[in-house]
């Protein structure tokens, strides 16, 4: 790997800027989950054990480069102190002296936590005065944050152009796991894209089909292949518009090899509600009148004979409208199979998007799954075969 970990780097008496991701959930000023600031913990405890002295730099919301009181970072603290079981202290300010002066002043073992980042228009702008204020403060850069590493921001790019720079656990984590999906993974790669829209994953689907061996296509968007293919799919959610786009991305799998999946059976239902009545049928039968909401039993058979048969999964989007029961069946059951061959040591399994996540949660799946990405848009951007800023500023 081109960028280095905490295990690279000299620590001891330095103070190391550690860009985390904290954009935690809140509810009347108390924050509801505070999965993002567990995870931060092991590259604190990391570097406190070398020595380090831990400053954390995060954004919060989107104040828009202005001071926004209900977006200070200020209300994250006390989760942060709960969480880490150490004293946070707390600065107004991401640049200058009174962050400067609390960096001085904190004690062993000490964390401290300066405002959100975004309160200065530099940080968006990557601006590199900010970035260089922010220097200023410590000797040592460590990004966290996966999920900020498509913006090119003064915390996320800039500042670690300016100062030693590594990968911290997390971020070092999801790299690797996502290297193992798609950068030099074990063949055969099935992927799995599914949810509302092509147009949304245009760029996604064109990256895939030159990556993957195979490529499952569900949910919504498998509509629109259909229609590309001349198959009537009734009232379903289906973007037409898109059917020569669907139908280039059939040709540029032809021509590298990617064999497409599309359903075979689909479950269609005249509502889009809870205990509508839902019917299987053959995938060319879809009634003018119905949607198709799901994807049906013989279409999971076949997914599941694809995972079987492959070493690789990578999963973005369900296969059906999977929030209202039962359009939830074919998602379920394609997440059961690929975490039954991931456990049994078969397959590496590795899923993201917002959507998805739940999903998979959702069929009791996540826990066994290889990886599980959080990162939204960061992920996303990953499997559209982008660079991402964040990631490639630490390639030094
Ligand atoms: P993610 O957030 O994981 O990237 P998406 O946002 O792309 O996933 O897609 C999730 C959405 O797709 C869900 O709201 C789901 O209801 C919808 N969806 C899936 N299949 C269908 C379908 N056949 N018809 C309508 N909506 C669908
Ligand atoms: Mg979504």
């Amino acid at each position: 790997m081109a960028w280095k970990t905490l295990d690279d780097m000299a620590m001891a008496g330095k103070v190391v800027l550690v860009r985390v991701d904290i954009n935690v959930p809140m509810e009347a000023g108390r924050v509801t989950d505070t999965t993002r600031i567990d995870k931060i913990r092991p590259t604190v405890e990391d570097i406190i054990a070398r020595g380090g002295k831990v400053v954390l730099l995060a954004h919060f919301d989107r104040p828009k480069g202005k001071v926004v009181p209900e977006m200070s970072l200020a209300h994250v603290a006390g989760a942060v102190e709960k969480s880490l079981g150490r004293k946070v202290v707390f600065v107004s300010d991401c640049v200058g002296d009174a962050a400067a002066a609390a960096i001085a002043n904190a004690g062993p073992g000490e964390v401290v936590l300066l405002e959100n980042t975004r309160f200065h228009p530099g940080e968006e702008a990557n601006d590199a005065g900010l970035a260089g204020r922010m220097a200023a403060l410590g000797q040592v850069y460590v990004n966290d944050a996966f999920s900020a590493a498509h913006r090119a921001h003064a915390s996320t790019e800039g500042l670690a152009r300016l100062l030693p720079a590594a990968a911290g656990r997390l971020m070092e984590a999801e790299l690797r796991a996502l290297e193992a999906a798609l950068g030099s993974p074990q063949r055969p790669v099935v992927a799995v894209v599914g949810g509302a829209k092509v147009s949304t994953k245009i760029e996604l689907l064109a990256n895939l089909v030159t990556k993957v061996d195979h490529l499952v296509i569900g949910g919504g968007m498998a509509n629109t292949f259909l229609v590309a293919e001349g198959i009537e799919v009734g009232r379903s959610l289906a973007e037409r518009d898109m059917a020569e786009t669907a139908r280039e991305i059939i040709r540029k799998a032809q021509g590298a090899g990617c064999a497409i999946h599309l359903p075979v059976d689909v479950v269609v239902a005249r509502e889009f509600k809870a205990g509508a009545a839902s019917e299987v049928v053959g995938v060319r039968d879809c009634p003018m009148d119905a949607m198709i909401l799901d994807a049906g039993p013989k279409t999971v058979t076949a997914i599941e004979a694809v995972f079987a048969g492959c070493s690789t999964l990578i999963w973005n989007g369900p296969l059906g409208a999977f929030e209202i029961a039962p359009f939830d069946a074919a998602t379920t059951a394609a997440a059961r199979a690929a975490a039954r061959l991931t456990k049994a040591g078969k397959l590496i399994s590795v899923a993201g998007g917002g959507d998805t996540v739940a999903a998979l949660n959702q069929a009791g799946a996540a826990g066994d799954f290889t990886f599980i990405s959080t990162a939204g848009g960061a992920f996303l951007e990953w499997m559209e075969g982008k660079d991402l800023p964040g990631v490639a500023a630490l390639m030094g």
